[in-house]
């Protein structure tokens, strides 16, 4: 029969026991063991992403206490045989009762809930209430679920799951056993794909597969429908190209050379890749997203070394991660993670995709290029110690272009613009104030902290701290 009507994959590969379930191996271990010595909470909260296995944890949880265990009274796991297994995985139960908060948030749809609490189960040991998306439930609904949930009958058992645990009011989470699940590893999901694929006969390649699972991000769901998806589109052979087209995704070199203009600050190339990938229907929200994470894993790659656990990257990646991150500093990395983070928020809320990305990264590429206020600050230090002004040279000092505002038509008076609505200036230091007026006032303020900086301007009359940028050119 299961040959004849073709089964979602997602369907017919969701884990029916504990074992199946693929990398929330301590939730999974927590909640056995609170089966095995018979200490089961009143209330537990599953707390995930999306496709990460809320739900299935919530029934499979559910079939493990009310199983009849048929064949095997001595399991924790549900043995998928006995009526209530059969029930529960059928959603016809009497005993486990399942809401979905997302459509049912209101009082009324939980006081069914609250009547049923009052009756002991039918056919099995407790009665469960799943509640998915538990924090859409409205402030009413909770408060009329309080009550229950502080002296629930011992045969009553709560499981709530939510994507969203901040939104879950602390009143309800402190009455719960609360668990937060983890996005699945890239190679868990690769593993569990392949082993799939052998089950389906379906052929295909390992750089496909990890495609597949970079585009689930965490959620095995998603990569399995992804994979039902490919199967559909180009039948039982599958290749990376067909992975990356159908999604959407940038392969892993295109997205390593874009990582490495920006690392150059070399803008031309960063539009053309830019182009590239739009012209070929690249998601490209997605593609900041990966960016980041690619930073981010050179942020992990310069503090502990490629061969670092935290580090989710092939072979083939590890070179590369290894290769960009001696070519720029840490400062300059985090600086650079900033405005991909603030990239991925602003792509949220835009239309224009591709221009905001273009200006970010083109942004993201003069940061990685211009001198931090500690290379300058030690350029300083290296001038006063050498006397030497080549010392300077030493530093990259990229001239940053001057703040529009400051560009145009810049007054002959002593003042800058803006200047006027700073703070005034330390009073020991008039003769300061007079040097440095070009300098954009952050920068100079920065700089007018720096003991050393103020002893130099004061004690040199003619020095001018603009000149810093002159002698580099
Ligand atoms: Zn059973």
């Amino acid at each position: 029969m299961e040959e004849t009507t073709h089964l979602a994959l997602p369907l017919k590969y969701r884990p029916m026991t504990f074992s199946d379930v693929v990398g929330q191996e301590n939730v999974v271990k927590t909640l056995r063991n609170a089966i095995e010595y018979n200490r089961i909470a009143n209330a537990y909260l599953f707390i995930g992403s999306r496709g990460i296995g809320k739900t299935t944890l919530s029934r499979i949880f559910a079939k493990a206490l009310n199983c009849r265990h048929e064949g095997d009274s001595g399991s924790i796991e549900p043995c998928g045989k006995c009526v209530n297994c059969h029930e529960i995985a059928a959603g016809r139960s009497l005993d486990v009762i399942e809401l979905d908060a997302a459509s049912h948030n209101k009082v009324e749809d939980v006081r069914p809930i609250i009547e049923a609490v009052q009756f002991q189960p039918v056919t099995s040991k407790y009665k469960i209430f799943i509640i998915d998306e538990c924090h859409m439930l409205s402030a009413a609904a909770w408060n009329a679920l309080l009550k229950t949930l502080e002296e629930p009958p011992p045969y009553v058992k709560f499981v709530f799951a939510t994507t969203e645990g901040d939104k879950v009011l602390a009143t309800i989470v402190s009455r719960c056993q609360r668990f937060d699940l983890r996005r699945i590893q890239t190679n868990d999901i690769v593993s569990r794909l392949k082993y799939i694929c052998g089950k389906e006969n379906i052929d295909a390649d390992e750089d496909a597969l990890l495609a597949i699972a970079r585009g689930a991000e965490g959620g095995m769901r998603d990569a399995l429908s992804s994979l039902d998806q490919l199967v559909s589109f180009k039948g039982t052979k599958i290749l990376e190209e067909d992975a990356l087209s159908v999604f959407g995704l940038v392969s892993r070199s295109a997205l390593e050379n874009l990582a490495s203009a920006i690392i150059n600050g070399e803008s031309a190339k960063i539009l053309d890749a830019i182009e590239l990938f739009d012209s070929s229907g690249k998601n490209l929200r997605r593609l900041a997203a990966e960016l980041l994470n690619h930073f981010r894993n050179l942020v992990v790659a310069q503090a502990l070394g490629t061969d670092a656990k935290a580090l989710e990257a092939t072979q083939e990646q590890m070179a590369v991660l290894a290769e960009q991150a001696k070519n720029i500093n840490s400062e300059r990395l985090f600086r650079i993670c900033d405005q991909l983070v603030e990239l991925e928020d602003k792509l949220r809320y835009v239309l224009s995709v591709r221009t905001v990305l273009e200006m970010s990264l083109i942004r993201a590429g003069r940061i990685a290029t211009t001198a931090t206020i500690e290379e300058i600050m030690k350029a300083v230090r290296a001038l006063k110690e050498s006397g030497d002004v080549n010392a300077l040279k030493e530093v990259y000092l990229n001239p940053r272009p001057a703040p529009e505002s400051t560009n145009i038509a810049r007054p002959s008076t002593t003042i800058a613009p803006q200047t006027q609505n700073l703070p005034p200036e330390p009073r020991e230091l008039p003769e300061a104030k007079q040097e440095v007026k070009h300098i954009n006032p952050t920068t100079r303020r920065q700089m007018l902290d720096d003991e050393l900086v103020n002893s130099i301007i004061s004690s040199t009359p003619g020095s001018q701290l603009v000149d810093i940028k002159e002698a580099s050119k």
